[in-house]
């Protein structure tokens, strides 16, 4: 990277030739076959958003979409020990492996209502966009490659991973590049998980999260008056979180999202918790404001300790890691951004680029060229209304867009 950037004109050209991809017979090919294949990937996109798929519980859509790639002519399709589904569409060779990623998991609990309703040339159901958008994309995007005969350089393992959402913490996508059978293979990967086709996600915002138990000895609330009470430790605890600084730039933050605990209202707790979540664009930040926050807690336990009896026992904290997404960014002049851009330029779109919470990430935090691109119009995600706009011209760019920079970067 220091050689590319102090004397660039020596580097080989590092971005294909987007006009020429584009502009091609056999991409007119694909764009003709795209168009006819509308009806089946608004099929798709129904059924697997019917099947839910509740963090943690995405076995049944898993299963589904296992069989669905059967149908597009890859090898090595299965099922990964972590739920992973995959299979690989073989390159002539030379290139390094392309995983491209689509989430299987929605934010919504079991139970949760996944009917699908249309109104005009909108689909509303949640997650019918977040992100089963993006699994009905990619299996159109492989369609049409064999349609055209795409051939590339590189193996693209296309992928339907579990765990993005909320708790499952890119389970999906750690164990895909962490342990699973392609770790030392994949050397780049483009995640289908954003919004409109111009936004490219390019940073990974790093979050940590913690479960904090504060427990004590407990007590009657009249008798024993004057012991130690954890949910006062918790409540300071609180407030002087609250008043952390944090930087607008890089924006980072935090949250205490769920306060729980406690016996009756005439008993002092012997336990209540709090779970917490911070973020930050920054590696630096989001260590930062990691730090103060666990020297808060400390000291809200050592102050509770202090100002009443611990006759019947101390207050003590025990802050539990129950997320943790790394933070990375992909440079502004890697060649992966930079073919993306020109493929969205191509387009006659403007590029965005964005910092988001992905499975892009997991490669970034490594190192490995990453970025999270868009799956076409809809919004409302992570709400019972979410929704996404099948109009078949929409449609139709969404996968265009999405296949021209899939060809673009396997090479
Ligand atoms: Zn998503």
């Amino acid at each position: 990277m220091f050689l590319a950037m102090a004397c660039p004109a020596a580097q080989a050209p590092a971005v294909p030739d987007v006009a020429r991809i584009v502009g091609s017979a056999q991409f007119r090919e694909a764009k003709a076959f795209i168009r006819g294949d509308h009806e089946r990937f608004v099929r798709e996109l129904i059924a697997l958003t019917e099947i839910p798929a509740p963090p943690f519980k995405e076995e049944r859509r898993a299963r589904a979409y296992l069989a669905m790639l059967e149908q597009h002519g890859l090898t090595d399709v299965e099922r990964d020990e972590e739920g992973n589904v995959m299979g690989v569409r073989r390159g002539t060779g030379g290139g390094p492996m392309l995983a491209v990623l689509a989430h299987l998991d929605t934010v919504f609990p079991e139970g949760t209502s996944v009917k699908v309703r249309r109104e005009g040339t909108r689909l509303l159901a949640p997650g019918v966009g977040d992100d089963t958008r993006g699994l009905a994309l990619m299996l159109s995007i492989i369609r049409a490659m064999n349609a055209a005969t795409f051939t590339t350089r590189a193996d693209i393992l296309f992928v339907g991973n579990v765990g993005e959402e909320g708790e499952g913490d890119l389970r999906g996508v750690k164990y895909l590049l962490r342990k699973g059978k392609y770790k030392d293979r994949i050397k780049q990967v483009i995640a289908i998980d954003g919004g409109e086709q111009g936004s490219i996600t390019r940073g990974g915002v790093g979050s940590k999260r913690y479960r904090v138990a504060f427990k004590g000895p407990g007590g009657h609330s009249y008798g024993a008056f004057g012991l130690v009470n954890p949910a006062y430790a918790m409540a300071a605890a609180i407030a002087r979180f609250s008043d952390v600084q944090v930087p607008a730039s890089p924006k980072t933050t935090f949250n205490v999202g769920v306060v729980t605990g406690g016996t009756s209202v005439n008993s002092i707790p012997s336990a209540v918790s709090m779970d917490v979540d911070m973020r930050s664009e920054s590696c630096a930040e989001l260590a930062k404001v990691d730090a103060a926050f666990l020297a808060i807690v400390k000291s809200a336990v050592a102050d509770e300790n202090r100002a009443r009896s611990t006759r019947e026992g101390r207050i003590e904290a025990d802050p539990t890691v129950i997320g943790e997404r790394p933070c990375g960014e992909t440079p502004m002049e890697a060649p992966i951004l930079k073919t993306t851009a020109a493929v969205v330029q191509a387009f006659g779109l403007k590029p965005s680029y964005g910092f988001s919470s992905t499975d892009s990430n997991i490669p970034m935090s490594m190192g490995i060229p990453a970025l999270t691109i868009g799956r076409g119009p809809g919004g409302r995600s992570h709400s019972p209304d979410e929704w996404t706009d099948v109009a078949p011209a929409g449609v139709a760019q969404s996968v265009e867009v999405a296949l021209a920079i899939v060809l673009a970067v396997a090479g």
